[in-house]
């Protein structure tokens, strides 16, 4: 895309996990950014220095009129919000809250500041328990669980949105994020992490004296949970990819996978863990999670039609190097403060 096309684009969530690395794929694609994030599960480390970085919440409706002003926001691309499944099951309150009311405040601030642009982060949750087969976007819609409920919801504000205002949006719905920046600049960095290549890479490092497997009695060839996993910096690109797609065409608004298009079981991830590290981690068998369900695979087909995304790190074990990298990183950084 031509530099001149390039809007500023606010990163809700840009101290976060995924969030930190859409900063680094705009950045070193050369658009303008800034961040806001209320640093409750993010770290303002991880935004670079010279990106202007506002601390505070995106339901803050006098903070967003200022930074779309002062910034001359063209584009959103919003992840501030609560992941993980098993947490919604247990405060279903605070999902809805998180990932559903400040979403509509802040597609209302959008709208009504007229910010042209507008992608979300969905998950892959919102396919419920499919069957098991790489799912395309027009699969049905049926969450299991409060976490895919909150985000599907979301969804359907930006659909109705669209259509009464001059705002696009693309959905992008993600497969299992993990891995780290290539070059160390940014992971998952969060404590207290749940989500499988993590609490893996965390074993590695001796944080952890084990990895629980939830549920051996899967539908599935060797009993446990299939995901498609897919790196974060190959999540990151995708979303600049889809920025560009709703830039080119305003009138068109877009949803769409984003994953490999291929599935890999919990066992298999943990052999992938121990051939990357040359360790052997210690696996306990333990019943199925609450809201886990049995797999989830893409079809990534549309990404693929609309934009010009190229995956570049599609491999488990590249994957889990990355993930270990950031790892030992964290724990230095940790020490060292
Ligand atoms: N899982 C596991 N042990 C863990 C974490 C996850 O067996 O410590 C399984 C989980 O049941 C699911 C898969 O790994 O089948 C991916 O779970 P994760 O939490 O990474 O992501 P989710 O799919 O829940 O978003």
């Amino acid at each position: 895309m031509d530099d001149s096309a390039k809007v500023p684009v606010l990163v809700t969530g840009g101290a976060g996990y995924i969030g930190s690395h859409a900063v680094l794929a705009l950045r070193d694609a050369g658009w303008p950014v800034a961040v806001i994030d209320n640093l409750s599960t993010g770290f303002r480390w991880a935004v670079p220095d010279d990106v202007p970085f506002f601390e505070g919440d995106i339901a803050d409706t006098a903070l967003l009129a200022r930074i779309f002003t002062e910034h001359n926001i063209g584009a959103i691309m919003h992840f501030a919000g609560s992941i993980v499944v098993p947490e919604s099951v247990a405060d279903p309150l605070k999902y809805y809250d998180n990932n559903t009311s400040r979403s509509r405040t802040l597609i209302q601030a959008a709208v009504e500041h007229g910010v042209p642009h507008f992608i979300f982060s969905s998950t892959a949750t919102v396919y419920g328990e499919p069957e098991i087969k790489p799912l395309t976007e027009d699969d049905p819609l049926q969450p299991v669980n409060p976490y895919g409920m909150s985000k599907l919801m979301t969804e359907r504000i930006l659909a109705d949105i669209s259509r009464a205002h001059a705002m696009n949006h693309c959905v992008l719905r993600y497969f299992n994020v993990c891995g780290a920046d290539p070059a160390a600049r940014s992971g998952q960095s969060t404590a207290g992490a749940t989500h499988l290549i993590k609490v893996a890479v965390e074993t590695v490092t001796g944080k952890r004296d084990h990895v629980a497997i939830f549920g051996c009695d899967y539908p599935t060839p060797d009993g446990t949970g299939i995901r498609d996993y897919i790196h974060v910096s190959d999540l990151a690109s995708a979303h600049v990819h889809a920025l560009s797609a709703l830039i080119d065409r305003p009138e068109r608004s877009l949803t769409m996978n984003v994953g490999y298009g291929r599935g890999f079981s919990v066992l298999e991830v943990l052999d992938a863990v121990d051939s990357a590290t040359g360790t052997t981690i210690v696996r306990k068998q333990e019943p199925r999670r609450p809201g886990d369900v049995p797999a989830l695979i893409s079809n990534p087909a549309r990404i693929h039609e609309v934009t010009d995304w190229q995956p570049v790190h599609d491999d488990l074990e590249t994957i889990v190097c990355h993930a270990l990298a950031w790892e030992r990183k964290l724990h230095d950084m940790r020490r060292n403060s």
